[in-house]
């Protein structure tokens, strides 16, 4: 029934893979932090809704009219986002490895002459047969493909983002575009984070190459890089825990440690999670991002820094903020830092509102329709802001309490070295990064030196209970 709707683990929940998600009816995804594993922890396989006939089943807001003029207001302008609705983000192919910003071979050049084989163009005019949409957004970001062969790839699962192209893709060295399509569609079906799983089959890779892992223990597979039979054939081992796919799914992290000390050197990850596919060298304040993300390496609620090096609308409306000039994007000047800081939380707030970040609405809007939706009237996009001040504040909180220190905001050394094959890369320096790092906890208001909320920041957010219960 089109009543009922679906959050579901799969085999790799089941399994507990270290980063199995949770998959919104076939193709929408709770895509990072293992949450599908968890489940599976607890036996726990999904959950379906009905809504309910009729008029009972809409929700009540306050005011229907200002609602209603929000969401018009993003019909009337969808000419902001048109590359996204043609491309959706798998459009970040070509631009990011124009600039150098494409990762590849596990983070081990920034371009390559294969992205055009499986880019969001060659994507769109192959194998697209529609776009779709999450809950009534008129943007339809959202690709769906279809193939009969060489791999028959079902549409209900949808299509392949940008985040999956890329890690399944160039991390791996893979360009054949129906392969990736028939991955994206096997991590949909069984519940896999797409970029976990393309970090780990890249890291087995590395492994190999450097001679850490034999055949042995490949179990007869060929780990060179760009084999993509190899990709497709460690996406089912993992999800179903299968000879090498079994010690993948404990994710880069964890594999290394079993490695040994010379594979952590290219283990990519932050607190765990593997790096999503955007690189710190050429956007350097996503770098500090990665590294104090309550979450481990997250590319959502971060700021790219490239977005605030031309008057983009991302830029005007950071002026809501203060006034902002543009932006390099290396370095972490202090201006640069006060905008990561406005730019994170707001970031939070968005996660809190359950609002896409792709939708060009400026921070007042954003907060009137909290007003609409609420009816709270003194409810402004200054008050959304403490929204995520206060979810980030408690993440650190909670973070703290299960043995996370300061020590844990840190990127991994390769992001320290200078990037082959990259028009805009640049190494990133050690001592400008530690000193971005404090900056930010100063801005917090949580201790330079160990990044714990102080007091009053906790007294200020309404949070002194919290504290309380570490
Ligand atoms: S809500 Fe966001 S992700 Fe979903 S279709 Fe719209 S723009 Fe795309």
């Amino acid at each position: 029934s089109e009543r009922v709707r679906t959050a579901l683990i799969g085999p790799a929940g089941e399994n507990r893979v270290r980063f199995a998600c949770v998959v919104q009816d076939r193709s929408h995804f709770a895509g990072r932090t293992g949450m599908g594993a968890v489940m599976g922890a607890k036996n726990l396989k999904g959950i379906a809704a009905l809504a309910p006939v009729g008029a009972g089943g809409r929700m009540e807001v306050a005011d229907p009219t200002g609602v209603a003029a929000i969401q018009k207001w993003m019909g009337q302008n969808l000419n902001l986002v048109k590359g996204l609705h043609d491309l959706g983000t798998a459009g970040g192919i070509l631009s990011l490895n124009g600039s150098g910003g494409l990762p590849v071979r596990n983070f081990r050049a920034g371009s390559w002459d294969r992205a055009e084989e499986y880019s969001g163009e060659r994507m769109r005019d192959t194998i697209l047969v529609k776009r779709d949409t999450c809950a009534a957004c008129a943007v339809r970001c959202k690709r769906v493909v279809e193939l009969e062969t060489p791999y028959r790839v079902d549409r209900r699962y949808g299509g392949p983002e940008y985040e999956s192209l890329s890690a399944l893709g160039n991390l791996c060295g893979v360009s054949d575009l129906y392969a990736l399509a028939k991955a994206n569609e096997l991590t949909a079906a069984y519940g896999l984070d797409s970029i976990s799983t393309g970090a780990v089959i890249a890291f087995a890779m590395e492994a190999a190459e450097r001679g850490l892992l034999g055949p042995d223990r490949a179990g007869g597979l060929d780990l060179s890089w760009g084999n993509a039979e190899t990709m497709l054939a460690l996406v089912e081992a993992i999800a179903f825990r299968r000879g090498l796919g079994d010690l993948l799914a404990e994710g880069v992290a964890r594999a290394a440690r079993e490695l040994g000390p010379e594979a952590e050197a290219f283990a990519l990850h932050v607190k765990g999670q593997e790096i999503p596919m955007h690189e710190p060298r050429v956007k350097h304040a996503l770098g500090v991002g990665y590294a104090v993300s309550p979450t481990g390496a997250d590319h959502m609620h971060n700021m790219h820094d490239t977005a605030y090096a031309t008057r983009s609308r991302s830029w005007e409306h950071a002026q809501t903020w203060g006034s902002f000039g543009l932006q390099e994007i290396h370095g972490f000047a202090e201006e640069k830092m006060r905008l990561f800081y406005y730019h994170v939380n707001f970031r939070h707030a968005q996660d809190s509102m359950v609002m896409c970040h792709f939708l060009p609405y400026s921070p007042e809007q954003q907060a009137a329709l909290v007003r609409a939706v609420t009816g709270w009237e003194d409810f402004d996009h200054w008050e959304l802001l403490r929204v995520g001040e206060r979810a980030n504040t408690l993440s650190r909180l909670i973070n703290l309490r299960q043995g996370f220190t300061a020590a844990d905001d840190r990127l991994p050394a390769r992001f320290f070295e200078e990037l082959p094959a990259s028009r805009t890369g640049k190494a990133l320096d050690p001592e400008g990064f530690a000193r971005a790092v404090r900056y930010y906890y100063e801005l917090m208001g949580w201790d330079p030196e160990t990044g714990v909320p102080t007091p009053a920041t906790l007294e200020r957010l309404g949070l002194a209970w919290a504290a309380e219960r570490r």
